[in-house]
């Protein structure tokens, strides 16, 4: 088969003919197959079933340290918690704060802290003519989201295979004052599972910022989400932070939503102690203390980083054989046309595909036609505007594996179709 590009005019004609017929007869099926957001399949939210045996009736429901879980108080989270979570985040308990059940709400309370009363001493963003922020992109749509709510302008950073562009994020951040904060998913990111090299992490840290009130929002929530045997590492940037004197630089955010139940986990922020120590100001007045009582379940579950870690191989014996059957679908139905490039990610919850430029949302209006509903082509992009509208996520996560095949295959006969109607003069 050759590449589509190097095909006549009537050989695409030809081929698109046939891909039609093919489409027609996947809309016949009426399928209705939902692969737009990365949530945890049943059976991997079976696998924390057990967590409700941890604590009946009978169990002592005091912490190590005597603190009483079912009453007022210890607004940091019981130590078991914050032991548990600086396992997961690689950091020391006592840079931990164990909140509620999402670190989403955690990172809008963090932007909220700077916009309403400032950071460090600085003026609070609400009170600044412009707001700016840097976005890795493709990146987190819900992160965007934050800060577009807030009226920031978020400007575009290239991902690089190692990470984001730093040349340009030095560059950016050391002229404009008016800069504030970049969004970081610095292991198995998403949407394209990139893992941060030890060399973007360093100057992550390093970075000097001409805004005293910039803060790096490092979002692991994929710490430990691997798909394989190999666990990719990355370093550890609060102690990269300190080691380059730049202790208050960043915020680290993590969760057990996709290592439990999403939306019924613990969620944590990790910061140095000035950080924390203002952090705190405000949060002794938004809350008593978060749900203990969910800590406590948790950190019996997970003794240690190894129950952990075991926990997670039955995630991943789960995900891996979406991961690789949509991969595999890919490489046979789009390899030889030469139709757009896709990740192979070793761990997170997210394909990216990269579409021939100009296909991607007729992608998604063809699938969504056929069944197969699809993340918005540009979600994963500031203000949803993918410059090229190349870029669609692919989350395989949800549906059983067959259901994933027919999607996949479904995936597969919309791209080629798209490249042919661009192709086709
Ligand atoms: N951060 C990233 C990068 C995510 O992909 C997600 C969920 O998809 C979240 C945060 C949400 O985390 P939580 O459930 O803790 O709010």
């Amino acid at each position: 088969m050759k590449k589509y590009s190097e095909l006549s005019q009537d050989e695409l004609i030809k081929e698109k003919e046939v891909l039609s017929n093919e489409y027609k007869q996947w809309q016949a099926k009426g399928l209705k197959l939902d692969m737009s957001r990365g949530k945890p399949s049943v059976e991997q939210l079976n696998l924390s079933m057990p967590i409700f045996d941890i604590l009946d009736g009978k169990s002592l429901m005091r912490c190590m340290n005597g603190v009483e879980t079912r009453n007022y108080g210890c607004l940091e989270g019981i130590v078991e918690a914050q032991h548990l979570m600086s396992e997961i985040m690689d950091c020391q308990p006592e840079q931990v704060i164990v909140c509620g059940n999402s670190s989403l709400n955690i990172m809008f309370d963090t932007v909220a802290r700077g916009y309403m009363f400032g950071f460090g001493g600085c003026t609070p963003w609400c009170k600044l003519e412009k707001v700016k922020w840097l976005c890795p992109v493709p990146g987190y749509d819900r992160h965007f989201a934050i800060t577009q709510h807030f009226g920031f302008e978020m400007i575009n950073i290239p991902m690089n295979d190692d990470g984001p562009d730093m040349d340009m994020i030095e560059d950016l951040v050391s002229k404009d004052d008016s800069i504030k904060g970049i969004w970081c998913v610095p292991k198995y990111s998403n949407p394209q599972g990139i893992v941060y090299s030890d060399e973007v992490v360093r100057r992550m840290a390093n970075l000097k910022p001409a805004a005293k009130d910039f803060r790096i929002f490092w979002d692991n929530a994929y710490a430990v989400h691997h798909l394989y045997k190999e666990k990719c590492k990355i370093l550890n940037i609060l102690h990269e932070c300190e080691e380059a004197d730049n202790p208050s630089l960043v915020f680290e955010f993590a969760s057990t939503s996709k290592i439990t139940f999403a939306g019924g986990g613990i969620a944590a922020i990790a910061c140095n102690n000035a950080n924390r120590q203002e952090l705190k100001k405000t949060l002794t007045v938004q809350t008593i203390g978060f749900d203990k009582i969910n800590m406590l379940r948790h950190a019996r579950y997970f003794m240690d980083v190894e129950s952990v870690d075991e926990h997670m191989k039955k995630h991943a014996k789960i995900l891996r054989p979406k991961f690789e059957m949509v991969i595999k679908t890919m490489e046979r139905d789009l390899g030889d046309a030469g139709c757009g490039t896709w990740t192979s990610p070793k761990g997170g919850y997210f394909i990216t595909y990269e579409a021939p430029k100009g296909t991607a949302s007729r992608i998604v209006e063809l699938a969504k036609e056929a069944g197969v509903i699809l993340t918005p082509a540009g979600a994963p992009f500031p203000y949803h505007m993918d410059p090229n509208d190349s870029i669609i996520r692919f989350a395989p996560s949800l549906p059983p594996l067959e259901e994933l095949e027919q999607a996949a295959d479904i995936f597969t006969v919309c791209a080629r179709i798209a490249y042919l109607e661009k192709l086709i003069l």
